[in-house]
């Protein structure tokens, strides 16, 4: 059982970033350790999870999720062990919750999902099992209305949404899986790990141009994350009545100015296209579905997927600010061991 201290570390946000957030935008501060109240649960944070989504959430903008506030602790998933008890939650449990950037978190037992380590590794309870994995999975299967035969064009395709977007289309029945990324490694692992039929690297050239060689005879789903240039030569590629998922637009998150692409979005009437953005929240009632098969896949050995683990709860900006650049290779993830 471990012993609950007085203090705990946690991140805050200090200073709205302008473009790219610079290390000084972050602090790490000791703050007490609070007490549970009723129906909550005190939780030792093992690892959290660091996420594209949060870039947004440090502008001072309405959004689908509202701002950080500055100088109080930022948020987002972590996975932990149960400290205090409550409500069905017992000391000793772990939990998935919503209170990561810090050692300690008091949560709702509600709010905190139960999770066996026994089942999967902690770890991929925020990455291949968790969120970015339903997002992968909805957003392929029920936004996209992949069928089998479709030829699956996917971007950040080394990343955590997108190495599994490629490999349920794959085991899904796709004809063709296409896959770009920002490194010659990374492609690498998509041909020989992942079961790409083609992949390039989005910096070698331009993407239009790469998209052609790799799909000859076109696409049929566009499955975004990066947005801009990746947009404009999906859209070029696109067969008649194709369909976009438009997940993240990553290319643009520290962009100081709007977007040149997408310059092409007349086609979107001749081709009949539909380009459907999408939140992970609104596709909650797959979870069930997507654990089982999922699950099931990679028990199987059918899908494999990669984590990029920074140790130590005082890297964890500097893991954000390198997920960003694209340091990852499979879900960026900091684990609270030193
Ligand atoms: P991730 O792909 O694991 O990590 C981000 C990756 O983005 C980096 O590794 C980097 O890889 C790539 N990147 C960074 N800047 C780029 C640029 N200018 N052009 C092209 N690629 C760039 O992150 P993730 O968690 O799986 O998220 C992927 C996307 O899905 C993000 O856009 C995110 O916002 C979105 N998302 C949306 C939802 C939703 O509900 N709509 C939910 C989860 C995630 P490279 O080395 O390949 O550049």
């Amino acid at each position: 059982m471990s012993v609950i201290p007085a203090t705990g570390r946690e991140w805050h946000l200090v200073a709205r970033p302008d473009g790219w957030p610079k290390p000084e935008a972050f602090a790490l501060r000791e703050a007490p350790v609070a007490e549970p109240g009723p129906g909550q649960v005190l939780v030792r944070n093992l690892y959290m999870s660091v996420d594209p989504y949060m870039r947004g959430r440090m502008n001072d903008v309405k959004s689908y999720v509202p701002p950080f506030q500055l100088d109080q602790p930022m948020e987002g998933g972590a996975v932990g062990e149960v400290l205090a008890n409550a409500d069905g939650i017992a000391a000793g449990d772990h939990v998935l919750h919503f209170g990561g950037w810090r050692e300690y978190a008091v949560v709702d037992a509600k709010s905190a999902v139960k999770v066996d380590p026994e089942l999967a590794p902690l770890p991929a309870y925020l990455g291949v099992l968790g969120m970015p994995g339903l997002t992968a999975y909805a957003g392929l299967l029920e936004v996209a209305s992949f069928k089998e035969g479709d030829a699956v064009f996917v971007s950040g395709a080394a990343g955590a949404v997108g190495s599994e977007v490629g490999q349920i289309a794959k085991l899904k029945g796709a004809s063709r899986v296409i896959g770009s990324a920002g490194t010659d490694e990374k492609v690498q692992l998509l041909l020989d790990e992942y079961g790409f039929d083609a992949a390039f690297n989005y910096k070698k050239g331009p993407v239009a141009e790469q998209l052609k060689e790799a799909a000859p005879d076109g696409i049929d789903v566009y499955f975004d994350n990066v947005g801009g240039e990746h947009l404009e030569a999906a859209i070029g590629r696109l067969k008649v009545h194709g369909r976009v998922t438009v997940c993240g637009m990553i290319s643009q998150y520290n962009a100081p100015e709007p977007p040149a692409a997408p310059r092409n979005l007349a086609l979107v009437i001749g081709k009949r296209l539909r380009i459907q953005g999408m939140l992970v929240q609104d596709h909650q009632a797959l979870q069930p579905q997507f654990f089982e098969e999922v699950g099931g896949w990679i028990r199987e050995g059918k899908l494999r997927y990669r984590e990029t683990v920074v140790k130590g709860v005082e890297n964890a900006a500097d893991a954000f600010l390198g997920m960003l650049r694209g340091d990852n290779i499979g879900k960026m993830i900091v684990s609270f061991e030193d």
